[in-house]
C-alpha cells in the first residue's frame, strides 16, 4: 500500500492527541436508514473507520432514527450487512439514536426550564415568514414570550398526544437576528403520530436531527464527529446544544467533501425513485451506486475500499469520474478474478476431421487459470466436434486486413485458445442467409505448439464445446444515466435515464466449470470482460451471470 498524505483531520486528530485534548479517538457512522447505503456513504465509511483504525480508536455504528416515516427495519438490516461487507465492523453494539429519546426529552425540559426553548403555535407557513430571509432579521414568533411554565405543560401536552400533528413544534430561543438560519429558534420537536420501527407507539413526538446528533455523539464519547459539509453551517447549532446542555462529553463536528460520482446520483431519496418507479429491479441491482449494487455487479469490498481511500479528503465536494472508480475494479479484478470462457452470441463449428485426430468423443484440453498466477491452477477444457465460437469472431469477408480483424475470416486460419489452430473451410446458412454452422477442421498438433510453417493464424479466439459447455444467462449494463450529471441540470433526473441500460443475453455458452461457480464468484471471461456469478439468481442448472466491467477503460 502506497502511503497517502495525510488529511486534514488527520492533522487535527494527531494535535488533539499530541495536546492531550482528546485520550482516545471515537468516530461514528451515522446513517438514517430510510433506504440503502451508496457509494458517498462508502465514502465516509472509510473515512471514519479508517480514522478510528489509524489512531487505535473506535467507530461505532449508529442509526440516525430521528424520522419515522421514512424510516425502516429493511433499511437498518441491509446498512448493517453493507458496512460489514466492506470489511469494517463497529465498536459494541449497534446504536439508535432513538434508544437515546429518553435522554433528549430529559434535555428539552431543561432548556425549557432553564428558558432556552418554547412551544410555538404558528403554521409552519407562518413560521417561514417570521424566519424571514438570510439578507434581513426575522421576526420573534409570538409564542417566544411563553413561560417555562406553561412551556411545559404545553410540550406535556405535546408529548402525550393530545395535539394533532403540525399543531405545535418545540423551538429553541436563541437568535431571530442571526445571519446563520439554522440559530433563527431552530426546531427541536415535532408531534409526528408514526410508529417508529424501534420504539413502536412509546413516542409521538420526535427530535429535530439537529437537537439529536451532536447530543448522539456527546452520549457516546465521540471525539471527532466528521459528516459532510452541507452540516458546516449546522455546527454554530451543534455547539449550541452541547453548551446549553449538561452532556457528559463536547465532541467537534468537522465536515468534509461529498462525493459525487459522473453519470450516476448519490441520493438516497433519488435511488429510492428509481426502485418505486421500478427503472430497476430493486435498491440492489447493479447498476445502481448502491454498496449492495456494488456487490451485485461483482466489485470487490477491496477495490471499493481502494478506490475510497484514493480519494481526497477535502473542504470541498467534487465530482469523481467514474473511470477512476472503475480503474480500482479493474485493477482488483485483474489480479483476482479466474479467467474462463463464455460465449455470448455463439454460432456453432464443426471440426469436419475430428475422428481423424482424435480417438474419443473429446479431448480434454488445459488452460491455467490465470496467466500469471501459476499457484491459481488449471483448469480442464472438454474439446468436442462441435464448439461454439462468438458470431462477431467469424467473417466472410474476405478483404479485411490481418491487422482490422484478429479473427477468424473464411478460408483461413485462428487459434482456439488453449487449444488447436483451425481452419475455416466452409458455412452452412438458413433459408435467411444466416451462417448456421461453420465447418472448419483442425490441424494436429497444435495445442500449445506453433503450427507448421505457411500457416499463419489471425490471432485467438474463444470457443466452448457445444455439447458439454452449459447454457447461460448474461446481463450486460450500461451506465443508468446518459446525462454526465443527471442531477444537475435544469431537467428532472429521471429524463436522463439509459433506456438501454440492461440487455439480457440468454443463449450464452460457458465452459462446464463455470456451473459451478459460487454465487458472487468473479471471473474474466476472455477477450470479453468481468463478470460475477450473479448472487441471488446463479445456479448450477441455470448458471446466471452478470457483467462487471469490461477489459479496459473505454476511451
Ligand atoms: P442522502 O442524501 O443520500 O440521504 P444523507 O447525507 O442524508 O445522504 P445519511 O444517512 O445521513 O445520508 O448519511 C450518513 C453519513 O454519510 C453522513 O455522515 C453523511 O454526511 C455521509 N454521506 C452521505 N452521502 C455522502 C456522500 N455523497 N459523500 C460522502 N459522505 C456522505
Ligand atoms: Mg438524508
Ligand atoms: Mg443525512
Amino acid at each position: 500500500e502506497t502511503s497517502k498524505p495525510e488529511n486534514f483531520i488527520e492533522t487535527i486528530i494527531k494535535q488533539d492527541l499530541a495536546e492531550g485534548r482528546v485520550s482516545k479517538v471515537v468516530t461514528r457512522f451515522p446513517p438514517e436508514p430510510n433506504g440503502y447505503l451508496h457509494i458517498g456513504h462508502a465514502k465516509s465509511i472509510c473515512l471514519n473507520f479508517g480514522l478510528a483504525e489509524t489512531f487505535g480508536g473506535e467507530c461505532n455504528l449508529r442509526f440516525d432514527d430521528t424520522n419515522p416515516a421514512k424510516e425502516d427495519q429493511e433499511y437498518v438490516d441491509a446498512i448493517k450487512e453493507d458496512v460489514r461487507w466492506l470489511g469494517f465492523q463497529w465498536a459494541g453494539d449497534v446504536r439508535y439514536a432513538s434508544s437515546y429519546f429518553d435522554q433528549f426529552y430529559e434535555w428539552a425540559l431543561h432548556l425549557i426550564k432553564e428558558g432556552n426553548a418554547y412551544v410555538c403555535d404558528l403554521t409552519a407557513e407562518q413560521a417561514s415568514e417570521y424566519r424571514g430571509w438570510a439578507t434581513s432579521p426575522g421576526k420573534d414568533s409570538p409564542y417566544r414570550s411563553r413561560t417555562p411554565e406553561e412551556n411545559l405543560a404545553q410540550f406535556e401536552k405535546m408529548r402525550a398526544g393530545e395535539f394533532d400533528e403540525g399543531h405545535c413544534v418545540l423551538r429553541a430561543k436563541i437568535d431571530m437576528a442571526s445571519s446563520n438560519m439554522n440559530l433563527r429558534d431552530p426546531i427541536l420537536y415535532r408531534i409526528r403520530k408514526a410508529s417508529h420501527h424501534q420504539t413502536g407507539d412509546k413516542w409521538c413526538i420526535y427530535p429535530a436531527y439537529d437537537f439529536a446528533h451532536g447530543q448522539e455523539d456527546a452520549i457516546e464519547g465521540v471525539s471527532h464527529s466528521v459528516c459532510t459539509l452541507e452540516f458546516a453551517d449546522h455546527r454554530p447549532l451543534y455547539e449550541w446544544f452541547l453548551e446549553h446542555l449538561p452532556v457528559p462529553a463536547t465532541p467537534r463536528q468537522y465536515e468534509f467533501g461529498r462525493l459525487n460520482i459522473n453519470y450516476t446520483v448519490t441520493s438516497k431519496r433519488k435511488l429510492k425513485q428509481l426502485v418505486d418507479d421500478k427503472v430497476v429491479a430493486g435498491w440492489n441491482d447493479p447498476r445502481m451506486p448502491t454498496i449492495s449494487g456494488m456487490r451485485r455487479r461483482g466489485y470487490s469490498a477491496t477495490a471499493v475500499r481502494n478506490f475510497c481511500q484514493s480519494l481526497a479528503v477535502a473542504k470541498t465536494d467534487g465530482v469523481v469520474d467514474m473511470a477512476q472508480l472503475e480503474f480500482f475494479i479493474r485493477e482488483d479484478l485483474n489480479e483476482h478474478a479466474p479467467r474462463a470462457m463464455c460465449v455470448l452470441n455463439p454460432v456453432k463449428l464443426l471440426i469436419s476431421n475430428f475422428e481423424q485426430h482424435i480417438d474419443s468423443d473429446v479431448q480434454t484440453l488445459a488452460a491455467p487459470v490465470h496467466p500469471s498466477k501459476e499457484e491459481m491452477g488449471s483448469r480442464s477444457l472438454p474439446f468436442t466436434k462441435e464448439l461454439y465460437i462468438d458470431r462477431a469472431d467469424f467473417t466472410e469477408d474476405t478483404t479485411l486486413s490481418r491487422k482490422k480483424f484478429k479473427r477468424l475470416v473464411a478460408g483461413e486460419y485462428v487459434r482456439l485458445r488453449s487449444a488447436y489452430v483451425i481452419k475455416a473451410d466452409d458455412v452452412i446458412k438458413d433459408a435467411d442467409g444466416n451462417i448456421e454452422t461453420i465447418v472448419a477442421s483442425l490441424v494436429p498438433n497444435t495445442v500449445g505448439d506453433n503450427p507448421p510453417d505457411g500457416i499463419k493464424p489471425r490471432g485467438v479466439i474463444h470457443w466452448v464445446s457445444a455439447t458439454h459447455g452449459k447454457q447461460a444467462s448474461v446481463r450486460l449494463y450500461e451506465r443508468l444515466f446518459v446525462h454526465e450529471a443527471p442531477d444537475r441540470g435544469e431537467e428532472d433526473f429521471m429524463q436522463h435515464i439509459n433506456p438501454n441500460s440492461l440487455k439480457v443475453l440468454d443463449n450464452c455458452w460457458v465452459e462446464p466449470g463455470l456451473a459451478d461457480a459460487a454465487p458472487e464468484a468473479a471471473f474474466q471471461f476472455e477477450r470479453e470482460g468481468y463478470f460475477v456469478a450473479d448472487r441471488y439468481d446463479h445456479q448450477p442448472a441455470k448458471p446466471v451471470f452478470n457483467m462487471t466491467i469490461g477489459l479496459r477503460a473505454s476511451k
